[in-house]
């Protein structure tokens, strides 16, 4: 793990929010590579689920909502975490999180008196000072704000904790914009905010994180069909950009482990370097927020079927995954080390779909002609691929820039270009150099990276 961090931090993925201030806790500031590697894992996800398909549509709702949605989503009765203090030293936990640590249990969903208990009988302690614990108490993890100018009669709004709901209080809009029909899904990829007591393992949990969700509406006697044929698509998402299913564990949560609203949950675990932990959560969430909604608002949000002469309040299957810990699996599943003539080579083996570069393109000489025909491919292939122009330093240094930041092709150009019109290309991954005509370099470049 701290030589992802280390890597992450050297090389511009990511860096401490607000470091310059001695930095906010679990909080990341995106930086160069890794503001280009999350971009182009949003549109991959999009090519993947939204253009891709057609009864798959794209939202971005706002962040701040009417506290009215929180209300009748049942997040503010219910969206909060297990904590407890110790009585010596004051650190606060997270009782879940402490018991599944101590017990290798699933603990996630355990009533507060289940989890007292678990606590008394195996004499769990601080970790920090070995101090008791007081009983478990709920704590809301919802961000709170103030909309208006005057802080004590403003009105009370909350930071949305999951992207979900913006779709299911747009579904009326939807439908009667978009001409949509049954089984549809509506995507979206947002900004979310959860105060979580213990925060930590670099981007794993953070404070504010994206999502990206779909709700995928269905006819509730399909649920399953759907259930099943969504999950066995997510499985290619995973195989699609890369991730070795070795790492990836889908474990189905049983009836007391599951969120309040949902029929059924499967987990999807990664391998990280702290152990298996959830990366994605997908779920059937059943009619309970439709139907929640339209309680609250007033406001008919059944679904009729013309051809069939049914009306219903759809099922909802929903695959959701949080962007920033998918960050982080990708750099823990592309990390690798070896041993390159007694030398260590660093490289990330990330999906040619999602790394920062694809290509990166070295002159050797700044002599006036290789470079030139080195600029005039850059400035030619630039516009079709994410290509880094690199002039600076040897040429080994320039393939570790490079093999560090995971660019899967690197192009050079030496002395014999001027005489034969050819580029050494060499592949990230292997090392291996060959030998390319410039005139046959673009559909090369295509047959690599389809
Ligand atoms: P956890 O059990 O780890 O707290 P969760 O079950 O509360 O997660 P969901 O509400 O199902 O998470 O959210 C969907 C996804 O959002 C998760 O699978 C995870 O990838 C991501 N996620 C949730 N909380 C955080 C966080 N604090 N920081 C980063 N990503 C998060």
């Amino acid at each position: 793990m701290d030589n992802i961090v280390s890597l992450a931090k050297r090389r511009g993925f990511l860096f401490q929010s607000s470091g310059i201030y001695g930095g906010l806790a679990n909080s990341w500031d995106y930086g160069p590579l890794g503001t280009l590697l999350k971009n182009n894992i949003k549109n991959e996800w999009i090519k993947f689920f939204v253009t891709s398909r057609d009864d798959i549509v794209l939202l971005d709702s706002s962040i701040l909502q009417s506290s009215k949605v929180w209300e009748a989503s049942g997040h503010v009765d219910h969206f909060h975490d297990p904590l407890i203090d110790c009585l010596k030293c004051k650190k606060r936990f997270r009782a879940d999180q402490i018991l599944e640590e101590k017990l290798n249990i699933k603990a996630e969903g355990l009533k507060n008196e289940d989890m007292d208990k678990l606590i008394f009988e195996n004499n769990i302690k601080c970790e920090v000072c070995g101090g008791s614990f007081t009983k478990v108490r709920n704590f809301n993890m919802m961000f709170k704000t103030t909309l208006g100018s005057l802080e004590d009669n403003g009105e009370t709004v909350f930071l949305r904790p999951e992207t979900a709901q913006g779709i299911f209080i747009n579904f009326d809009n939807i439908l009667k914009s978009s001409r949509v029909k049954i089984p549809f899904g509506v995507a979206q990829i947002g900004k979310v905010f959860r105060n979580e007591i213990t925060a930590g393992n670099f981007i794993f949990r953070t404070l504010e994180f994206e999502q990206l969700e779909i709700e995928y509406f269905i006819n509730p006697r399909d649920a399953d069909k759907y259930f099943d044929e969504l999950l066995k698509y997510t499985e290619k998402w995973y195989s699609h950009i890369g991730i070795h299913k070795k790492n990836l564990k889908y474990v189905e949560l049983d009836e007391n482990q599951r969120a309040h609203y949902s029929k059924k949950t499967i987990d999807i675990y990664f391998n990280f370097p702290f152990g298996f932990k959830e990366l994605e959560s997908f779920a059937n969430r059943g009619d309970y927020d439709l139907t929640k909604h339209s309680q609250a608002s007033g406001k008919n949000l059944n679904y009729n079927d013309q051809e069939k002469r049914e009306s219903f309040i759809p099922f909802v299957i929903e695959p959701s995954i949080g962007l920033d810990r998918l960050i982080l699996a990708l750099l823990v599943n592309g990390y690798r080390e070896e041993e390159v003539n007694g030398r260590k080579r660093i490289f990330l083996k990330l999906s040619h779909r999602l790394s920062p570069y694809q290509i990166g393109i070295f002159p050797l000489l700044k002599d006036g002609k290789i470079d030139k025909m080195a600029l005039d491919l850059y400035n030619l292939l630039k516009f079709k691929y994410r290509v880094v122009y690199d002039d600076a330093g040897s040429i080994g240094k320039r393939y570790r820039r490079q093999d560090e930041i995971g660019t899967p092709k690197c192009i050079t150009f030496d002395v014999q270009t001027l005489d034969d019109n050819m580029v050494t290309v060499r592949d990230r991954d292997t090392t291996e150099q060959e030998r390319i005509k410039i005139a046959d370099i673009d559909s090369y470049l295509d047959s690599c990276f389809i």
